[in-house]
């Protein structure tokens, strides 16, 4: 077994996992020598791969199906219980399949747009098989003459330079020529010959022989106008018709050929045997070469063309390995430097990363929750049903003659009136005997106890918090990592979630007494009042402030009170609300705006005149409920606030401070896997950088300490007595 070339393939598949590592600066200059496979289109080029492989696993098509060069592993493996293939970039496993690699390389290729026809970014695949050589061969598309209709103009040019980028030194080209085609027109030797005139790392292959008189076929094997070193390997690599069906579906045999099961490689030499057997002059062409010494001469058939590749890779490979040894040394000294110089030697691993993520998550997470404790979530409910207070005051009190703008009131008389709207004026005089006040009252108080207080206030605190978390997620640790985001936003909304019922139906249950009856003390009544009267000064000054915005959204102080007496005039039915446009001039919004600045107004004005009632004497003793609603519907509002906080405080508030952080351990810890916490990691572009750099140098020491052992163990082989 070729060890070294083992060994190198090894070392070359570290350097490749640094090429594909990321960012551009994660590229290796460290260039281990690869053989290169040129040839024009329909040379043969795919067949003699095949034959060596032992399977058809390469694109086919007349639509330039060879778009990228494919990097081409081999490696042997004995005990391999299946022979497979694997594209080491896609993670997409180990394909059995070689339909289905052909398949993948089809589509890979293809996805090269037309009109871009080539690029340069390489496909890696590699194939383990028991039958296969350790060899690294890399396939580009083939040369053509003249690019089709649909094909851009330069795309000869291009397929040229991507050719050239590949047999530079210190590459072994593999020049593809079919027989029947007139080599001194062979794109492949020309360029062979432009970058290795003197033909040393260059491999003539003549494919096609079969097409050819033999005596012309050895005429071109030992081609006088370019000699090579390496010398010319003659094959007939095509698969005979009859056999194809069969080889395609058949075992393979052992890389030695003397298997007959029936791979493509086998078959192919088996055919070859026979054919260079039938013509005697190719093997006085071989008795010839044998006797002849120095360079190498005439060779024939896909095997002996394999051994030879494997030969001159390993003697290439131990050729270069001082060179790419050095080169790894120089690169390693460059990253170790940089990784001293911008992060101090300082290790990161992506688990520490995420670990130290998360507890400075859990440190705000903590910090959240010391602030929003149980007298915010008082606040925040009681602030929610003092909105519905006023909702409730505003309709069955204070808007009474809002709410029916339109009716005629001039049209009614007195006792009408009366006896549809009471005035909000009465209150202070309402006897507590009167009924009207009583069901008022009792409507309000029902409908405040009544209204679903467990759900709105349980809503009102999941809302908050996952709100929160979300503040949290997007400005704390995790801001940079969306796929985390997730992960504690899910947390979140599950832990919420599956509290939701239980403490809405807990805090709805606490309250159910508040719906028969609400006793009040002193204390309390007092302590509402004041409240009440605040929240009503509050409510005054947001009508002002409205009133004033209004104001100078239609030009000033004067056209709004104008518009506002053509509505009051038009309610009144002494003007024709039809005259507003024609006559006035005065638009539907702005007879909208003057609606909204009469509501404002006596708004304003009947809560001036409630807090003047919350002053008075009468409004001071509990005993006047009928007389202030306000104050008794705040008591009330108060005392469904204080139960309902204690059960959210323990059931969803507590409970939630106290899972969550344990929760995301669980989901963040280990459960995340090694890959996923890798990508969380490099999520965050200086944490990549620095992983990135520290992994390239361990990578490079790793290639280092490899190859510095093939160096010995060559030295050793040296010594050993042969
Ligand atoms: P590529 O375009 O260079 O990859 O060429 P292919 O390997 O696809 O071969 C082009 C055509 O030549 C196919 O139809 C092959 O069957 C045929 N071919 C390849 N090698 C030989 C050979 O040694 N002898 C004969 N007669 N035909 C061959």
């Amino acid at each position: 077994m070729m060890l070294l070339t083992r060994k190198m393939i090894e070392i070359r598949n570290i350097l490749q996992e640094i090429s594909t590592g990321g960012g551009s600066r994660s590229l290796t200059r460290v260039q281990l020598p690869s053989i290169v496979v040129v040839g024009s289109q329909s040379s043969g080029k795919s067949s003699v791969l095949e034959a060596i492989v032992g399977h058809e696993f390469l694109p086919k098509g007349n639509n330039m199906v060879t778009r990228r060069p494919i990097e081409l592993t081999l490696i042997n493996s004995p005990d391999a219980a299946a022979e497979y293939g694997e594209f080491p970039a896609l993670k997409l496993g180990k394909i059995t399949d070689f339909a289905q690699i052909q398949k993948t390389l089809t589509d890979l290729n293809l996805a090269i747009p037309d009109s871009e026809a080539v690029s340069d970014d390489p496909i890696r695949l590699n194939i383990y098989s028991p039958h296969v050589p350790d060899l690294t061969l890399i396939d580009l598309p083939g040369y053509i003459q003249i690019a089709a209709a649909d094909q851009p103009e330069s795309l000869k040019s291009k397929i040229t330079s991507l050719c050239d980028k590949y047999i530079a030194s210190p590459n072994i080209i593999v020049a593809i020529s079919a027989a029947d085609v007139d080599l001194a027109n062979s794109t492949a030797l020309r360029a062979a010959k432009r970058v290795d005139p003197r033909g040393e790392r260059t491999i003539g292959v003549i494919t096609k022989l079969d097409l050819v008189d033999p005596s012309r076929a050895i005429d071109l094997l030992q081609n006088r106008s370019y000699p090579l070193q390496m010398g010319y390997v003659g094959v007939v690599s095509k698969v005979p018709s009859s056999l194809a069906t069969r080889a395609s579906s058949g075992l393979l045999s052992r890389f030695s050929g003397s298997g007959d099961s029936g791979d493509i490689g086998s078959v192919i030499a088996k055919n070859e045997e026979v054919y260079f057997g039938r013509h005697p002059v190719f093997t006085k062409a071989l008795t010839d070469a044998d006797d002849r010494t120095g360079q190498e001469q005439v060779t024939l058939g896909v095997i002996n063309l394999r051994n030879k590749l494997m030969r001159i890779l390993e003697r290439t490979m131990a050729k270069n390995l001082q060179p790419a040894c050095d080169a790894i040394h120089q690169e390693l000294e460059e990253t170790a430097y940089q990784f001293k110089v911008e992060y101090n030697d300082r290790p990161i691993t992506a688990e520490s990363y995420l670990a130290q993520s998360l507890d400075s998550f859990k440190l705000s997470f903590k910090e959240f929750a010391g602030k929003f404790g149980r007298e915010q979530v008082r606040a925040m409910l009681k602030s929610e049903l003092d909105q519905r207070v006023l909702d409730l005051l505003a309709q069955r009190y204070w808007n009474r003659l809002d709410e029916h703008p339109d009716l005629a009131l001039a049209t009614l008389d007195d006792a009408t009136i009366k006896s549809i709207l009471r005035p909000v004026s009465e209150l202070p005089s309402a006897s507590s005997d009167d009924v009207y006040w009583h069901r008022q009252l009792d409507a309000c108080v029902s409908n405040l106890t009544k209204s679903g207080v467990g759900r709105t206030s349980t809503t009102l605190v999941s809302n908050a918090l996952s709100g929160e978390m979300e503040h949290l997620v997007n400005s704390g640790a995790f801001k940079t990592h969306p796929y985390v985001k997730t992960i504690v936003q899910d947390a979140t909304m599950e832990i919420l979630n599956s509290r939701f019922y239980s403490t809405a139906d807990q805090v709805e249950n606490c309250i159910k007494p508040y719906k028969y009856e609400v006793e009040v003390e002193d204390q309390e009544w007092s302590k509402s009042r004041e409240h009440t009267f605040a929240l009503l000064k509050e409510e005054v000054r947001q009508c002002e402030a409205a009133y004033y915005k209004l104001q100078r959204s239609v030009g000033g102080g004067k056209k709004l009170s104008q518009v506002e007496k053509f509505v009051e005039k038009s309610r009144k039915g002494l003007v024709k609300m039809d005259d507003a446009n024609e006559i006035y001039g005065f638009s539907q919004a702005l007879i909208d705006k003057g609606r909204e600045g009469l509501f404002l107004t006596k708004r304003a004005d009947i809560l001036r005149l409630r807090m003047q009632a919350l002053k008075s004497k009468q409004c001071k003793s509990k005993d006047s409920k009928y007389y202030c609603p306000e104050i008794f519907l705040d008591v009330v509002a108060d005392k469904l606030t204080q139960t309902a906080v204690l059960f959210l405080n323990v059931e969803l508030l507590s409970d939630f401070y106290y899972h969550l952080p344990r929760e995301l351990d669980a989901r963040l810890g280990h459960g995340l896997g090694p890959q996923k916490m890798e990508n969380f990691a490099k999520e965050n572009a200086k944490v990549r950088r620095h992983l990135e750099l520290q992994e390239r140098k361990q990578k490079l020491e790793l290639a280092a300490e490899k190859i510095e052992s093939v160096i010995a163990m060559q030295k050793t082989r040296r010594l050993q007595p042969a």
